[in-house]
Formats: C-alpha cells, structure tokens, sequence
C-alpha cells in the first residue's frame, strides 16, 4: 500500500507546487525510495490537448500517448522516470467516467452527487496511479489555488484519504514583499492555511515561496498561525535553477521529516550526482547563442521541456544555452536574429500562423549553413523549404497550410483520414525509429533503433521521397515498416536535421538527448555571422 504525499497551493498560482512535487520526489528517489507523481488539474477540458499553448503553455506527451500538463515534464525530468495517462488527471475525466457509469446503471436508484461520487471517482484514480506504478509514495499534486471553486471536490477527496493510512500533506505559498517597509509578509500565507484548514486539512508542511531570505521570526509566525512544527515551515528562496530546488529542500531536513512522518526506512539522500550537476550549471561557462523561432514564443512556457533539452545537451558540453526567442512572425520583417545565432531550431505548432517564418528560418540555416534541428511542424517546414528549393515553385506546401497544394510534400497521415473529432486523435505517444546506417541520425544515437514520442497529424508524402533522396534529402530515421519519415537530413549541409517526433521530452538532465548533443556540438564550432548583442539583446 502507497503512501501519499498531497501539494496544494496557496496565495496565487505558479507558485512553483509543480517543482515542490519534482523535487520532493527526486529527495524520495535518492533515498532508495520508488516514487510516482500525479498532478490533478481542476479543469473540464478531459485533456489539455485542445488548449491553445498560450492558455496552458506547452502540451507534454507521456509515452503511452497522452496530452498532458508541462508539470508531468518537471516530474519526469526529475526524477528519471517515465510516467503514464494514469498520472494526469482532470476534472474533465472524472466527470466523463462518472457519467459513463451513470448511464451504464451503475448507481441504480441512487442521486449522483459530488460528494460521494465524484470524489470518490477521484480517489479511485489517485489509488489507481498507485497500483499502476507500484510505488511506495505516491506524490499528488493539486493544480490550482486554495480558495478555487473548481478545486474544492479535490480538495476534499484528499481530505477524506487521511483517515486511511500514511498521508503528509504539503502546503506551498507565497511571501510577497513590501518595499516600503522591507518586509516579507505572512498575511496571505495564514489566510490560505485557514481557508485549507476550514475544508478540514491541516497542512503537515508549508513551503514558503520567497524572492529574499526568510528569517527565523517570520517562520516562527507562520508556524504558529499554522499550527505546524517551526521545522516543517521550510524557506523557498527562488533559485537560479530549478533543479537547486530539491537540494534546498534536502538542506532543510524536509526529507528526514517526511521519512519520520511516513515511518519511511531513514536512508541518507544520494544526491551527490545531482548537487555537482548544480554546481555546474551554477558555474559561469561559454555560451552556446540558440534561435527558437516558434509562433508561441512570448510565452517560453510553450517550449518548456526544448528549453530544458537545450539546456542539458550545452551542460554536458559545459556550455550555457543562451536562449534567443525569435518570433516566426517577426521574421517576415526587418529582423536580423539569425545573424547573430550558432544554431536554429523550429519547434512544433498548428495552425497556419507563423508557418512561412519557420520556412524562412530553414532556408536561412541552408544557404548559410547554420546548425538546424527542426521538430515535427520544423520537420516539415525543412522539407516544405527543400521542397520549395528542388521544385522551383512557392506552391510547394503541406495540405494543412494549403489544402489544395499541387505538391503537397507535407500531407495527412493515412489513419488520420475520416478523423473528426479533435481531442486525443492525433498520432500519439511513443513509437519505434529505426535509423539508417551512415546517417548523422545514426551517428548521434549510435544504434539501429529509438523510440520517440509523437503528436501530429500530417507527414511526409512518400509520393515525394524517391525526388527528395535523390536531390540530397536523406531519409535517416523511418518506421520498422518504411512507410513512415520519422527523421531527415540534409547530405551537403554540417547538421540540418528534422524529426516528426518531439525528441525534447525524453532529455533528462543526467542523460541529454542524442540529437539535442550532435545539435549543440556543431552549433558550438558554428561562429554567429554577426557578433554583435544589440539585435538580440530583447529576445532572450
Ligand atoms: N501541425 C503539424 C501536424 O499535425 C505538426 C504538429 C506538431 O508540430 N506537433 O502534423
């Protein structure tokens, strides 16, 4: 039987539960405990595969091909595991299977009520998680604000699992600070401690988000209003990285409380890979100058785990990824971003917006031969941009920009015909590459077959292949059967590679992406055209 670790959050949202949850999973891990980690998101939608990424930010894609929340990103990365649907649920789901269960007569007679029915729905899917990954602590983080409307059945399934065995709950606030007196105020924190203790939780921890030092007195305080030992109210300064986080949090002796509170095996934490990860990051390094010309890029949410992939490959050239973000719209102006840059990636999208700049970023990374990694729609504006070039027509185009095309080199995968609805449709989650000898795919992975993990709907057109191979487009990485691109490459250029699938959400800090590695190895050796700060300096 698991036992649970329950976040919430408190005063306003992105507080950081997310990164609280990872790292107190990673603490966990270093202790030789197994660990699983659930985010519960108070939303109807059944996923957040619909959602516009300015509305959610990035849409992550577990293995077993479910759109889920970017903090399922942070918990995987942190703690080295791959996680399933089982750990991403939301409101949306609950009700759907709840109401499924009505129709199909399962509560005869009965009134279907939120309480008991939906959170006991809830409850199902948090023990379900559980069995599923066979850990022995289950983390559980609650999406959302204390005080929501729509959090409040969640709150409340959690509430009633304390009476059934080991449960720690967790509380995650901020501090926010008054200038004109200097001070970090605790108001806020005890209103939220109240408002979850009025829904009958008592926190076990407050973690206190804060942008200066917290002093003794002030955890005094919030441990008194909140009723909890002064040694479970534990300081969040914001860090330069993220993965410090867990290492405060060890720091602060949170993982001996936890182990004594679930009656865990008192295990020292081996972190010591991880804190000489920290430092390294810390350290100052070279900067490696990376152009991510996206239609999202106001909000960098929507290139989460890119940014993280980035980021790991560079360390472990002790680099720094120097992150310049160029808007795919912006690019059909004046700017000059691209001058100034080692390397270009373009990551995935929908959606006509935004796609000619993309086309526009690859062809400059061919005529100038700058590093290139494009990424599902940055696959397919590579090969719409070769295309372009070897057809000698601007009608070359994918049928999802251009309906119509006369050379539609991008098109509708086959099992996608005759598909209506919209959510959770598309060709998801991971799905074996083989990868063909002699190739800089092959190179960079060093074996004959990966597997990668997906979300589109359109892909290269075969009827184009014979034409494009022979024009110096290489086809590096196909499905087992050959039917399907699943990477290409460009033969007469140092590294102008695209993959269908989204190869960001396998890096994990200790063990970076392949491609993300050979990406940033040639990018290093690639001077900018210009070396000059004053374009890019606002982009970052
Ligand atoms: N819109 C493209 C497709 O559906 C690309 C998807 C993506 O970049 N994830 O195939």
């Amino acid at each position: 039987m698991a036992k649970f670790i329950f976040i919430t959050g408190g005063v306003v949202s992105s507080v950081g539960k997310g990164i609280v949850a990872a790292s107190l999973g990673k603490i966990l891990k270093g202790r030789g405990i197994s660990v699983s980690i659930q985010k519960l998101d108070p939303y109807l939608n059944v996923d957040p595969g619909t959602m516009s990424p300015y509305q959610h930010g990035e849409v992550f894609v577990t293995k077993d091909g479910m759109e889920t929340d970017l903090d399922l990103g942070h918990y995987e990365r942190f703690i080295d595991t791959d996680l399933t649907s089982a750990s991403c649920v939301t409101t949306g789901q609950v009700v759907s299977s709840v109401l499924q269960k009505e129709r199909k007569g399962d509560f005869l007679g009965g009134t279907i009520q939120l309480i008991p029915h939906i959170t006991n729905e809830i409850q199902q899917k948090i023990r379900e998680a559980a069995e599923k990954s066979d850990a022995q602590v289950m983390v559980v983080e609650v999406g959302g604000t204390v005080g929501d409307i729509e959090g409040l059945p969640f709150l409340e399934a959690i509430r009633q699992m304390r009476k059934e065995g080991d449960t720690l709950y967790v509380h995650v606030t901020l501090l926010p600070y008054l200038s004109t007196t200097g001070e970090l105020k605790t108001k806020p924190t005890q209103h939220s401690v109240n408002e979850l203790r009025r829904i009958g939780i008592q926190p076990d921890i407050v973690a206190l988000r804060s942008d200066f030092p917290v002093s003794s007195e002030v955890k005094e305080k919030v441990a008194l209003f909140a009723n909890v030992d002064s040694k479970a109210v534990i300081p969040l300064l914001t860090t330069p990285t993220i993965y410090e986080v867990p290492l405060t949090l060890e720091k602060e002796g949170v993982g001996d409380f936890i182990a004594q509170k679930l009656d865990l095996p008192p295990n020292e934490a081996n972190l010591g890979y991880w804190r000489d990860m920290v430092e390294r990051m810390k350290a100052p390094k070279p900067k490696v100058h990376i152009a991510i010309v996206g239609k999202y890029t106001e909000l960098h949410d929507a290139y989460i785990s890119l940014k993280e992939a980035l980021k790991h490959a560079a360390l472990c050239h002790n680099l720094e990824a120097d992150i310049i973000w160029g808007s795919s719209d912006d690019l059909l102006g004046e700017s000059n971003i691209l001058d100034c840059v080692q390397g270009i990636v373009v990551p995935g999208g929908f959606g006509t917006r935004g796609v000619e700049g993309m086309i526009l970023a690859a062809r400059y990374a061919r005529e100038k031969d700058v590093p290139y990694l494009g990424i599902c729609l940055g696959m397919q504006a590579m090969v719409i941009e070769y295309g372009r070039k070897i057809l000698k027509t601007e009608e070359v185009n994918s049928t999802e920009f251009s309906p119509h095309t006369p050379y539609p080199v991008v098109s509708l995968l086959e099992e996608q015909k005759g598909v209506k609805n919209k959510g959770g449709t598309m060709r998801l989650g991971s799905y074996p590459c083989r990868l063909v000898k002699g190739t800089r795919a092959f190179e960079a992975y060093g074996s004959e077959m990966t597997y990668e993990r997906h979300r589109h709907r359109f892909e290269f057109n075969n009827d184009f292949r014979f034409l494009f191979e022979k024009e110096g487009l290489i086809m590096s990485g196909l499905s087992p059967d050959g039917e399907l691109t699943e990477i290409v490459e460009l033969r007469d250029h140092p590294f102008m590679v695209g993959t269908q699938f989204h190869p960001e959400f396998r890096s994990r800090p200790a063990s970076p992406h392949p491609l993300f590695m050979s990406f940033i190895h040639k990018a290093k050796n690639t001077p900018c055209k210009v070396e000059s700060d004053a374009y890019i300096s606002g982009q970052r």
